[in-house]
């Protein structure tokens, strides 16, 4: 591992003394040098390429074309062997493109990403067969198609084990028939890996993942829904009627497909936790330049005790969330499944950012409640992550019932 970006104060040396050092930047140790030409290549791209459409995306949603040029950038394969076009890159990368992908200013993007690159796709690394990887893998990673994430439906949401979307085998292929609804690129996706049951009598053995085309004759996108926030991002109500699949469709095990989904929503849930700290860190940056500017009584906002301390509150916050992430990351790429500290930084990041969000438009006033200064489309847009991929409660569910309770 490399040296940190500061050399630490030699404290016996003669003329030094320790003063504290608010202005270091230094990078957290899971880091290295090539991370940090990432995260610039990232950054950059987000200002210049994306941040300048996010006003009108929240209008059309993101356009097609962000997958194909993040594709050719190498963005969508951060991870992945180089054998199927990936960067062959570690995990804290896939952390890197969470982080930086926030400067292009439009929550719905970059959920309409990571749903491609860490939620949809892992699956297919880590259970498809040779072929399924060249059919679905390699074209994802290039931005040629675009994936979705089929697991809530209209009746099971939180209660996965209840969904209600049946495969049925009929010799050499398979029938599938119900329903999934908020399923971000839905609209747009050019496969869905699809969470079904095959056998409701054998309980969490009974479910099967599949790869499905959505130009699939019986796959009908039934709506494209509204919502708070993320509007840069399609949602999709989704039908199957009579879908016919080949046997070939199945990704992993027949029967495993809980198992299979469980693993997928670790890494979800990580990614999207290190997406609230990026953006709650962009929000607080932003609203202390605008405390600093602001006057009121003769003196910026920044001046007043009470406004200081709701930055120290929201800089603890932000930070304890970060080491969370991070420590959480470091054991995940080590090796560990680490299910009960990714629920709690999943937990606490989401919750973190939305109180930030939320003191944020406090901070700024009336122009926290404009449209014009971005504050609340990011309290909006944040709001989500209590939600998605595992509600609050269930996180707390899983890590109390990680000690036995
Ligand atoms: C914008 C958006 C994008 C999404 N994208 C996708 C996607 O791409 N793919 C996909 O499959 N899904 C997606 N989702 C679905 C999301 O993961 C679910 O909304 C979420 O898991 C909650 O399920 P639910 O909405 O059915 O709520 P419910 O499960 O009905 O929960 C309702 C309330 O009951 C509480 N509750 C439920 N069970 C318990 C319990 N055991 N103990 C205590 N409280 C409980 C919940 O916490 C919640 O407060 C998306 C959702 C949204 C809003």
């Amino acid at each position: 591992m490399s040296s940190p970006v500061s050399a630490p104060v030699d404290a016996a040396a003669p003329d030094s003394v320790l003063k504290p050092d608010f202005a270091t930047k230094r990078r957290h140790f899971i880091f290295e040098d090539h991370h940090d030409q990432l995260r610039e290549s990232i950054r950059t791209f987000a200002q210049r390429e994306l941040a300048p459409h996010a006003e009108e995306w929240e209008q059309t949603t993101f356009l097609d074309w962000v997958f194909k040029r993040m594709g050719e950038l190498g963005f969508l394969g951060l991870s992945y062997p180089e054998q199927y076009g990936g960067q062959g890159g570690d995990y804290y990368s896939n952390l890197v493109l969470a982080e930086e992908i926030v400067h292009a200013n439009s929550g719905g993007l970059a959920m309409g990403i990571a749903v491609h690159t860490d939620m949809a796709t892992p699956p297919i690394h880590l259970f498809g067969t040779e072929e399924q990887k060249q059919n679905y893998l390699v074209p994802a990673i290039k931005g040629e198609k675009i994936s979705c994430l089929g697991i809530t439906e209209p009746d099971a949401g939180s209660d996965v084990s209840g969904i209600k979307t049946r495969a049925v085998r009929d010799g050499d292929e398979y029938v599938i028939n119900g329903s999934k609804t908020y399923i971000t690129n839905g609209t747009r996706a050019d496969f869905i890996v699809l969470v079904t049951k095959t056998d409701p009598d054998a309980g969490y053995d009974g479910f099967t993942l599949f790869l499905v085309d959505t130009d699939t004759p019986g796959y009908i996108v039934e709506n494209k829904l509204e919502k708070l926030g993320m509007h840069a991002s399609d949602t999709a109500l989704l039908a199957f009627s009579d879908m016919r699949v080949p046997a070939s469709a199945v990704l992993g095990q027949v029967g495993k497909g809980f198992y299979h989904i469980m693993w997928e929503l670790q890494g979800e849930r990580l990614i999207g936790a290190a997406g609230c700290v990026a953006g709650a860190q962009k929000v607080f940056e932003k609203t202390l330049a605008f405390a600093q500017e602001r006057t009121a009584f003769g003196r910026p906002i920044s001046k007043f005790q009470v406004t200081r301390h709701k930055f120290a509150e929201m800089a603890t916050k932000i930070e304890s969330a970060r080491q969370m992430v991070y420590t959480t990351a470091w054991r995940h790429h080590n090796g560990e499944y680490p299910v009960r500290e990714i629920s709690m930084a999943k937990l606490h990041a989401s919750r973190i950012a939305v109180e930030v969000a939320d003191e944020c438009i406090q901070i700024h006033g009336g122009a926290g409640y404009m449209r014009e200064y971005g504050v609340e489309r990011v309290w909006r847009d944040m709001r989500l992550n209590r939600i998605g991929a595992g509600t609050d409660e269930v996180m707390l569910d899983v890590i109390g019932r990680s000690y036995g309770l």
